[in-house]
């Protein structure tokens, strides 16, 4: 985890955003309040780690963003400090040293985390030039001069974090490791009612964002899974479409009782990593589909829906108005993001391939739990639970227990004081912070905690169990140096 510090307006957000500057094609229209992003999975040479902005973590209080660095929520700050293995401190040199860095300076200090310094609003070359000057008084000389409106310096600063991460693990490549391999590849299946495009999706993607289907001559043509290797730009998705053979023979067998019948298709939404769900443009929304989608849904997974056909329902409705009439007519798939394709022409059929690789970024997400727990304390501030007679909800402490999809359980005074629609607002928040138009369901576990004390206990008694270990290892030590003397 590498963490985006620093005292307000120096440029945090901005500097998150253009690292992650690659934005998406496909838009999560979601109702309700939507948030800043504050994690994001990121990579840099070969290097996997997770970005956090905590610009993005400061607190709403009475409307006002109050940041970090207020003495109000540094408990929270040295938290989220602690779980990071780096750390990127954004100062502006525009400014100079502020008596406020200063504080930050001796809070990073005590930390004795490794930093490195994003000399800000370093917008011309006398200001870059001045920015190591500027800084190394305040001790870290790791300062690396970045511009976030002229989009400049951030491969160097990530060149610098990286030094401190693990070496990324070698792919493993060798033969025996091929069924392994197969394994690790992400599981589509494209599913929906007959002549609603599928066939034509695949083949659009086979021919033309293919880089290498397995040449396994003959019996690819048949095979119920394809490996197939998606590209977009200069990433590739190792990607296996399922059970595309119902798809490919269609033609020369009777199809739509086979093909159709709801099971075959609940196999493959089983099996799969993430569903690609085509709906008709020009007739959405049929029971059919609503029967599928409960499916996808029942089966907590990942989904993408696509509502093929556009070159012809786009002649007559506009897509805002479409988007909202499948909102209105599906809201059980709200999670999954909308996008209107056309399989014939090609119509956003490329930005397919770049969302999939988006979603499977995201499911590697594991929001650290001091993350996590500040991001629980601005929902319900943002938005507390209404009372329910004399009571109101209360979460006390949560934590993301794993994912694919993504689960987390909160630890709550009492279950029954949570309205459905305040969960619903606490699962759409998650799923704008943490997992941004992946279309991934957030499955929440509330357990009952009677006192706050209780969760209090469950988390020194976890505090309480690491510093056991810790003293344990410690008198091992001394006992085996005893030994060691002993010999001599
Ligand atoms: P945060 O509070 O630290 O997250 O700061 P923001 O990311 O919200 O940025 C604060 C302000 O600084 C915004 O108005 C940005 O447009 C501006 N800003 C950010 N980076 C740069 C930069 O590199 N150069 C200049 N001139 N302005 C910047
Ligand atoms: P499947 O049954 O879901 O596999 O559907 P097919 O791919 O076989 O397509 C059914 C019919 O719809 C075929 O006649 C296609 O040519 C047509 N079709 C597929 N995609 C589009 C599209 O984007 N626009 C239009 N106008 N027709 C399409």
């Amino acid at each position: 985890m590498v963490a985006i510090i620093g005292r307000p307006n120096v440029g945090k957000s901005a500097l998150f955003n253009y690292i992650l500057r690659k934005r998406l094609s496909i838009v999560h229209e979601q109702s309700g309040v939507t948030r800043d992003r504050l994690v994001s999975p990121c990579e840099h040479w070969g290097h996997k780690f997770l970005l956090v902005d905590t610009g993005g973590l400061g607190t709403h209080h009475k409307e006002k963003k109050v940041d970090l660095f207020d003495g109000m929520i540094r408990e929270q700050v040295t938290e989220v400090i602690s779980e990071a293995t780096v750390l990127i401190w954004v100062l502006n040199c525009q400014e100079g040293i502020t008596p406020q860095d200063e504080e930050v300076a001796e809070f990073l200090r005590k930390s004795g985390k490794p930093v490195v310094i994003a000399a800000n609003k370093a917008d011309n070359n006398e200001i870059r030039g001045q920015a190591f000057g500027l800084f190394a008084p305040l001790g870290y000389l790791d300062i690396h001069p970045t511009s976030c409106t002229h989009t400049a310096g951030a491969s160097q600063l990530l060149d610098a974090v990286v030094k401190y991460l693990p070496e990324p693990e070698e792919e493993q490549l060798d033969e025996d490791a091929g069924e392994e391999q197969e394994d690790k590849r992400f599981k589509i299946a494209i599913v929906g009612r007959p002549n609603v495009g599928k066939s034509s999706l695949v083949n659009r993607l086979l021919g033309e964002n293919r880089v290498m289907v397995s040449d396994i001559p003959g019996t690819t043509r048949d095979a119920i899974d394809v490996p197939v290797d998606l590209k977009y730009d200069d990433q590739v998705l190792q990607a296996t479409l399922i059970d595309t053979a119902g798809m490919r023979r269609k033609k020369q067998i009777d199809t739509v009782v086979e093909f159709f019948s709801l099971s075959r298709s609940e196999t493959a939404i089983k099996r799969c990593d993430i569903v690609i769900f085509m709906i008709d443009a020009t007739d959405p929304c049929t029971t059919q589909e609503r029967r599928i989608g409960r499916v996808i849904v029942d089966e907590r997974k990942s989904c993408v829906m696509l509502a093929n056909k556009w070159d012809i329902a786009g002649k007559s409705i506009k897509e805002g108005e479409f988007k909202k009439f499948v909102r209105e007519r599906m809201p059980f798939m709200s999670h999954a993001p909308l996008q209107v394709i056309s399989a014939l022409n090609g119509y956003h059929v490329n930005g397919i391939v770049r969302h999939l690789l988006h979603v499977k970024a995201q499911m590697g997400v594991m929001v650290p739990t001091g993350v996590f727990n500040h991001f629980l304390q601005d929902t319900f501030a943002r938005n507390p639970p209404p009372t329910v007679g004399m009571k109101r909800f209360k979460c006390f402490y949560g934590t993301m227990k794993g994912n694919n999809p993504p689960r987390f359980v909160l630890f709550v005074n009492k279950r029954s004081l949570c309205p459905a629609n305040y969960l619903q607002y606490i699962q759409n928040q998650i799923r704008d912070a943490f997992f941004p138009e992946a279309g991934l369901p957030v499955v929440l576990d509330l357990r009952e905690r009677t006192k706050m004390e209780d969760a209090d206990a469950t988390r020194k008694a976890a505090a309480g169990a690491k510093r056991a270990k810790e003293v344990d290892y410690q008198s091992e030590k001394r006992r085996i140096n005893r030994q060691k003397g002993y010999r001599k």
